[in-house]
């Protein structure tokens, strides 16, 4: 029987994909980080990456055009902030029905536009073609400086765990669509302390956790009572939903005393790292001693 994109994910095609290919020389990170980490410069790194967002399946029919512009480029902003760079450039290309009114296509580009002026990205090009639903597709060129750039795999035992603001019920009010990307938090992260670790929140708790540890090769447990939630947010919407769009970072415990102390942003410890072995382990509210091996129960694309 033929196998199936269904039987093996999202996560399967990509490790699948990422099987086949033979990074150059001066690729620092091909696939399987928030961005591409290419050397092209002398004291900085290029950070490139891409999104894409479909109608029905990362925002509905009639949500606010400007919205879902803001979306489609911070997604992609989010994923530079989570290695600790600054965006610089960026492509956007569009798949449309013929019959969509100018107004809404002018209204999305505004989001766009608003979001790209804030973070000072230009704008350099882009595609456009006829699609059954609103597409878009954005590619963002950002840097880093070699010695800021964090990356998923460098989490470190007994590293304590980070989150950088309240997490769930991302679905309610619209927060998916209107989030801030963590770009200034993660600034400040890497110009005033050492970072292990970092990517940005977009699967869940649960799901980007797992995956600093798989890249880093370590295990964590962490704290239901320090997750720190949204309103309407329970701890399940936390660890499973996603689209929350804060940063999760890793630093050393000396770090983190410091970051407990500066008052800039709010930045929560949630747990620490363990062996691998532990694997990943919750500790439930008020039963200090039951852990909880986490289960994968994240919103996946392909089921
Ligand atoms: P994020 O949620 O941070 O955008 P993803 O989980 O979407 O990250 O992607 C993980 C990694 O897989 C990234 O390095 C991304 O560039 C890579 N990736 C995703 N889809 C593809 C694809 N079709 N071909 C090659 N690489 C891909
Ligand atoms: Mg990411």
């Amino acid at each position: 029987m033929a196998k199936l994109l269904k039987n093996i994910g999202e996560f399967g095609l990509i490790e699948r994909i990422r099987k086949r290919m033979k990074s150059g020389s001066l690729v620092v990170k091909g696939i399987g980080d928030d961005t591409a980490v290419l050397k092209l410069g002398k004291e900085r790194f290029l950070l490139f990456t891409a999104d894409m967002l479909i109608e029905g399946v990362h925002f509905k029919k009639n949500a606010s055009p400007e919205a879902i512009g803001r979306k489609a480029i911070s997604v992609s902003l989010s994923d530079i902030a989570a290695m600790g760079g600054e965006p610089k450039f960026a492509l956007v290309s569009i798949g449309l029905p013929a019959t969509i009114s100018l107004g809404k296509v002018d209204r999305v580009y505004s989001g766009i536009i608003e979001r790209a002026r804030k973070f000072k990205v230009s704008i350099v090009g882009g595609d456009t073609v006829r699609a059954r639903q609103l597409t878009i597709n954005t590619s963002v060129i950002g840097e880093v400086e070699k010695n800021k750039l964090v990356t998923r795999s460098q989490a470190k035992l007994n590293d304590i765990i980070f989150v950088s603001g309240s997490l769930g019920a991302s679905g309610k009010r619209n927060r998916h669509l209107n989030f801030t990307p963590p770009l200034k938090e993660a600034r400040f992260l890497v110009d005033h302390f050492q970072i292990n670790s970092m990517i940005d929140l977009s699967d869940g708790l649960f799901s980007d956790l797992d995956k600093i540890c798989k890249e880093s090769k370590v295990g964590a447990v962490i704290f239901e009572d320090l997750i720190p939630l949204n309103p309407q947010a329970n701890l399940n919407s936390a660890l499973y939903e996603g689209e929350d769009f804060k940063l999760l970072f890793t630093v050393a415990p000396d770090v983190a005393r410091k970051i407990g102390r500066s008052a800039v942003y709010s930045f929560f410890p949630i747990g620490s790292i363990r062996r691998s072995s532990f694997g990943l382990k919750l500790v439930k509210k008020g039963a200090k001693l039951q852990q909880v091996r986490l289960a994968d129960k994240s919103f996946r694309h392909f089921k």
